[in-house]
């Protein structure tokens, strides 16, 4: 991928990840994500554009409000890095294809997910529901690739990948309801639509890797004793991080596990 699609994946990845910052703050808190603009919290001063560009006015106002003096959280400008670096790995990882659309949203949906679920605990359904069409219409646009060939098996297989996740979940729920809820089981069935379109290798891999990853950060937690046996983690970003493990290596892991028992 040459250096100016790069450069415009990551400045698109910026200005995602500075709307991402308002809907990190604003969703929990059920207010809307475009209006009012926003605002200093302390002095409640607009924030003008000049010093809304990601990254750079953090840096530039030395992390302050321009207004109150205010800090501004570390948080945001490492949101918008955060976002563009996913961008650009997914951009890399997909390559500049009609699927590029659907695997960006799910790189924005991942990143404010991981991080409401770390604050409070949920996913919320405003965010998570309105994947199911978004994600269905953005794979089948990615199956039916114009100008090149179509891949509508792809597309079938994720809509029964949606299907198989989401009830792995449920079951999973009711067998250990401390442990999971069901905003992880709607979550799970996007992230299932996702790993069917890529593949059965992206979806073993992808639904292993979310428990692989959560059990050791589980257990890490207990080694350092800042986890007693009953608190629970949020188990959300470990079903994204999962989902991106499948996504990257699902199909050549599963390929050479195939390989090493046939
Ligand atoms: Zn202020």
């Amino acid at each position: 991928m040459d250096l100016l699609v790069t450069a415009l994946v990551a400045a698109l990845g910026l200005a995602i990840g500075s709307f991402l910052n308002v809907v990190v703050w604003r969703v929990p808190r059920g207010e809307s994500v475009v209006s009012p603009p926003s605002a200093c919290p302390r002095c409640s001063h607009p924030i003008r554009p000049v010093d809304n560009v990601p990254v750079l006015s953090w840096l530039l106002l030395r992390g302050r409000c321009r207004n109150c003096g205010e800090p501004i959280a570390r948080r945001y400008p490492a949101v918008e890095l955060g976002t563009a670096v996913l961008f650009v790995l997914t951009a890399w990882t997909i390559g500049i294809t009609w699927a590029l659309p659907a695997f960006l949203y799910l790189a924005g949906i991942t990143v404010c997910l991981a991080i409401i679920d770390l604050d409070t605990r949920r996913l919320p359904n405003v965010i998570v529901l309105p994947s199911y069409p978004v994600a269905a219409a953005l794979l089948t646009l990615a199956s039916w690739n114009p100008g090149g060939e179509t891949a509508w098996g792809s597309l079938v297989r994720a809509l029964i990948c949606c299907a198989i996740l989401y009830a792995f979940y449920f079951m999973l729920m009711f067998a250990y309801p401390a442990g999971m809820g069901f905003g992880d089981v709607k979550l799970a069935g996007v992230l299932g639509l996702y790993l069917g379109w890529v593949g059965w290798g992206a979806l073993a891999v992808g639904a292993f890797g979310a428990f692989l990853l959560g059990g050791l950060y589980a257990i890490g937690l207990l080694v350092a004793r800042r986890a007693g046996r009953k608190s629970g983690i949020p188990f959300g970003p470990w079903m994204l991080l999962g989902a991106m493990l499948g996504i990257v290596a699902g199909e050549a892991v599963w390929q050479s596990y195939l390989d090493l028992v046939l």
